[in-house]
């Protein structure tokens, strides 16, 4: 009899928990997301688009209403991207290290800890460390459409990446 009227109430407050957390459930896209550091896996850059070892760490992805998404990409000594295009352009945060950037036809620019840059909509270019010391940036894109957020181009020969 104890039991069954506690098995009832149990069932009753399931039912409640259950009324109060599907109004929560539906509201949840305008509550703060904290994503933890290390709550994410790491990713091995592919050589089918970085030349030498680069190692991207998963920031934050897009969603439906919020179109940018944001990684940590580190560059070993030497390593970079292959030419490449940002159809909704790019913001690079550098957070440590020394690196290389250039845009197509252009010098290449060394790049430190602290710099901001701002790759507009089209603009050819790759991004990496410089020869002697490992870079880290964080990367802002917007995606065009879901998952679009480069277009990848050729890799960097030896030849550009030292400037020649
Ligand atoms: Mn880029």
């Amino acid at each position: 009899m104890k039991k069954a009227v506690l098995a009832g109430l149990l069932s009753v407050s399931a039912a409640a928990a259950m009324t109060v957390s599907q109004p929560a459930a539906a509201e949840n896209a305008r509550e703060q997301v904290i994503i933890r550091s290390g709550e994410q896996a790491a990713i091995k850059g592919s050589p089918t688009y970085f030349t030498g070892s680069v190692r991207i760490d998963p920031l934050y992805p897009a969603n439906n209403e919020m179109r940018s998404s944001g990684g940590s990409v580190t560059f070993e000594p030497g390593a970079r991207s292959h030419w490449h295009i940002h159809p909704v352009g790019q913001v690079l945060i550098v957070t440590s290290g020394v690196g290389r950037t250039q845009e197509w036809g252009k010098p290449i620019q060394e790049i430190r800890a602290g710099d901001v840059i701002i790759c507009p909509v089209g603009v050819k270019h790759w991004h990496g460390a410089a020869p002697g010391s490992a870079m880290t940036h964080i990367s802002i894109c917007e995606e065009k459409e879901p998952g679009k957020v480069v277009e990848w181009m050729e890799p960097v020969t030896d030849e550009q990446y030292n400037g020649k």
